[in-house]
């Protein structure tokens, strides 16, 4: 089984002998450092794909991160001039 997606209380994942598609509902998973951990584990009809751990590429939420960066930087840059010039006028 891979990782395909998740949503707001459950994730999708797909058999990877078959490529039937499968949603855990969240009280059927746990999240995990790697990705998450399925209780029960999540067996295919097809009989080949089993699922107990599922293995998620942390690496896009880190550019994920770096776009909220990239978004904020030039509010907090703004802030701090704003913030500046108030306490400029104060004095
Ligand atoms: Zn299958």
């Amino acid at each position: 089984m891979k990782y395909i997606t998740s949503g707001e209380s459950y994730i999708e994942i797909e058999c990877t002998s078959c490529k039937k598609r499968h949603i855990v509902q969240e009280a059927n998973y746990s999240e995990k450092r790697y990705g998450y951990e399925l209780k029960p584990a999540v067996k295919c009809s097809c009989g080949d794909g089993i699922a107990v751990q599922i293995e998620v590429n942390k690496k896009s939420s880190g550019s994920k991160s770096l776009i909220i960066i990239i978004v904020f930087l030039p509010l907090i840059i703004f802030a701090a001039i704003v913030i500046q010039a108030l306490l400029r006028s104060l004095s």
